[in-house]
């Protein structure tokens, strides 16, 4: 989703204030005293933190242990020879009826076992449980509408009942609700052996308690039954809202869906609480949606029966999309209705559209009574050219302006970053969810357009556990988003900066580290441990290896993972793989520490042609040490130090590793000997990637400046 919308509901603002000017009251004497004076003061600081102990591998937890054990993963970070997961495959018969926004639907998936093991269980998502009123929220995000769940008439598996007690619905108030519960698991406890008993089916993360189990390599059947109603209202929040009163439905997390069994922790079982997203199994979708007639419909996959549902002159319109870059009007605001924005309809009045999608791991679709419908192109590589629908409400045209041309760019230059763009089209929904990412849908007008098509490339083939580690679909979209950007203002991306500004977040106690389950992220974080702090990582991790070599081993570990569920290990020892270095220390920093590197230029004296560069790292987080060395404009030739490249006639950026920190010292002594032409200014991590609390310690000046150096 974007985060526009989360930056609503969290107000970090205050806190960055806070920091500042925190911040700037235990280094106002540091600021305003030159370099040669603040030392006596830093270094009685020193003395007080205890000697740093700089851990240098990547946890290892039971879980990935055991899929190393197995050889499902491997520490080369690739899939391992015995990797492999679950598929699902959906059919599913849906209808709206507008008078009660209710959907009523009919799903038959088969779950295949790809495990090693028998499945005693089916774990499923029944996300509309999300709107009943005692559903566990993470605040601030509130439903639009209390709702009564997904209710579920009828579910069997291979053709035999499920018991149902649980899914049924609290009578009233007053602590019936609480009764009907314990009842309903005393009679799932109760039920015959053999019997399947469907469990904690009022809540997100239900399952079914197999009466027989599904072998290794078998497949089940479970037909389900349900109804449910889209949440409409104010709400706050994204995802909350599903629909504009009785003419706009965008259903979400809509169908009873299977959840993920994986290699590393069996069934997830994670509730849905509304800000962290999804981990889904990948299958194909057939779709039938049922609406009244004069409703268009979107959604995930290609439309199989457009002569049924759409006017000849929509089909014909649909033929000329491909063939340029223009945007074309495939319904018009002035065609309303049944016969003008749709075909004439059955005798009840309705129409049924049939989506297929091959191979996705989620399916969402839209409706409207008076949808306008646009359509450009964009041009995939391998793939030559495909449709971007654009489906909006008349009166926000202007919204949508620019949206064909914003998915257009992300979807070519994400094609050409990352890998081609594997769907067959792109649709842009508009709606009260304007934020949100689908397999071949994004719920967003222009405004979030590049952000929730990155999207198409994680979560929608990289398949990361979204609930958990966010930060491997969010953050690597914000960071993919800097580049997407830059390129469609034809500039230079700019990382420098990003990393350094983590210093002024860190150290707050609230923060938790990015491996935390980001359902459970502190008070006010989720935004910014999902969003903003894998861009500053990336910036870090760009200033030791380079932005392009970042990117490349970024490229290598997607095509790696297409299609498939990596983890967050998996994505370290790639990193680490494919740019030929050990990162443990940099992996055990940003993910899974709170740290920054705090750095400082403690003192700088000259002798003769040395100058003596005292460096000091008041953080946990190492770094390398780079320094930039401005020389004056005459003098002694400058000699090119061997760890130095001379980046024009009176600059050398000079470098050691971030091995000089290991042993644990907190102060490094860096020896500049370039020849003995004077040097003027010295800066440390120019490039400013590297978190700290305070850069305006990072540099010295030969003659004492009469204001405080720039940041
Ligand atoms: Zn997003």
């Amino acid at each position: 989703m974007s985060q526009v919308l989360l930056a609503r509901a969290h107000d970090r603002l205050g806190r960055v204030v806070v920091f500042a000017f925190m911040s700037l009251m235990a280094t106002a004497a540091a600021v305003d005293a030159q370099v040669a004076t603040s030392k006596a003061t830093t270094s009685a600081a020193v003395a007080t933190i205890p000697p740093r102990a700089i851990r240098r591998d990547v946890p290892v937890t039971n879980s990935i242990r055991r899929a190393y054990a197995a050889g499902t993963r491997d520490s080369t970070g690739r899939p391992g020879r015995n990797y492999w997961q679950l598929r699902t495959d959906y059919a599913i018969d849906v209808s709206l009826d507008p008078a009660t926004s209710r959907l009523t639907g009919k799903a038959r998936i088969t779950v295949h076992n790809s495990s090693p093991d028998p499945l005693r269980d089916i774990g499923l998502r029944l996300d509309p449980n999300h709107f009943l009123g005692n559903a566990p929220h993470a605040a601030p995000w509130v439903p639009a509408e209390v709702t009564d769940g997904m209710v579920i008439s009828r579910m069997t598996i291979d053709g035999k009942p499920v018991n149902l007690a649980s899914n049924a619905a609290p009578a009233g108030d007053g602590g019936s609700g609480a009764r009907a519960i314990v009842a309903a698991q005393q009679s799932a406890a109760n039920a015959p052996t053999g019997e399947a008993v469907l469990r904690n089916g009022r809540s997100t993360a239900a399952s079914v308690r197999l009466g027989t189990p599904i072998a290794a390599g078998a497949s089940a059947v479970l037909d389900i039954e349900w109804s449910h109603k889209l949440p409409g209202g104010p709400g706050t929040g994204h995802r909350m809202v599903q629909r504009w009163a009785d003419t706009l439905y965008q259903p979400t997390q809509w169908f009873p869906r299977v959840a993920v069994y994986d290699d590393l922790r069996g069934w997830d079982n994670e509730l849905y609480v509304g800000p962290s997203e999804f981990y889904n199994n990948f299958g194909t979708f057939d779709v039938n949606i049922d609406v009244p007639a004069g409703w268009i419909v979107s959604g995930t996959g290609v439309l199989q029966n457009p002569e049924q549902v759409l006017t000849a002159a929509a089909r014909e319109r649909l033929t000329k999309i491909t063939s340029s870059g223009a945007v074309t009007t495939i319904v018009g605001p002035d065609e309303i209705g049944p016969g003008q924005a749709t075909a004439v309809g059955n005798a009840s009045g309705r129409l049924v559209w049939r989506f297929h999608a091959d191979t996705v791991n989620d399916f969402a679709w839209a409706t409207a009574r008076k949808y306008v419908w646009q359509a450009t192109r964009a041009t995939i590589p391998g793939k030559g050219a495909i449709p971007v629908h654009m489906l909006f409400l008349p009166g926000r045209a202007n919204l949508f302006a620019k949206a064909g041309e914003i998915s257009r760019h992300a979807l070519e230059f994400y094609s050409k970053l990352w890998f081609p763009y594997q769907f067959p089209q792109l649709t842009l929904q508009d709606g009260p969810s304007s934020g949100m990412e689908y397999p071949m849908v994004i719920n967003s007008n222009q405004g979030a357009a590049d952000h929730e098509a990155g999207h198409q490339w994680w979560p929608m083939v990289v398949s990361n556990n979204e609930t958990w580690y966010g930060w491997m679909d969010e953050g690597f979209n914000q960071y993919m988003n800097i580049l997407s950007d830059a390129d469609a203002a034809s500039k230079a991306p700019v990382f420098d900066g990003l990393g350094q500004s983590y210093g002024r977040t860190s150290g707050a106690e609230a923060e938790p580290p990015m491996m935390w389950n980001a359902n459970y992220a502190g008070p006010g974080y989720y935004g910014f441990t999902t969003y903003q702090k894998t861009p500053l990582m990336l910036s870090a991790l760009g200033g030791i290896v380079g932005d392009t070599a970042v990117q490349r081993a970024h490229r290598e570990w997607a095509q790696a993972w297409m299609f498939k569920h990596p983890s967050p290990w998996d994505y370290m020892f790639f990193m680490n793989t494919a740019l030929g270095r050990d990162l443990g220390w940099f992996w055990n920093s940003w993910l899974f520490t709170t740290e920054s590197v705090d750095a400082r230029l403690a003192s700088v004296k000259t002798q003769g042609i040395r100058t003596t560069v005292t460096v000091a790292q008041d953080g946990n987080m190492p770094s390398p040490i780079i320094l930039e060395v401005k020389f004056a404009a005459q003098g002694p030739a400058i000699r090119r130090m061997k760890n130095s490249v001379v980046t024009d006639s009176t600059t050398a950026l000079v470098t050691w590793p971030v091995d000089v920190w290991f042993g644990g010292n907190r102060s490094f002594t860096a020896d500049l000997v370039f020849g003995g032409r004077k040097i003027e200014r010295i800066t440390l991590d120019p490039s400013r990637r590297f978190p700290d609390r305070n850069a305006a310690d990072n540099q010295w000046l030969a003659v004492a400046p009469t204001v405080t150096p720039a940041r």
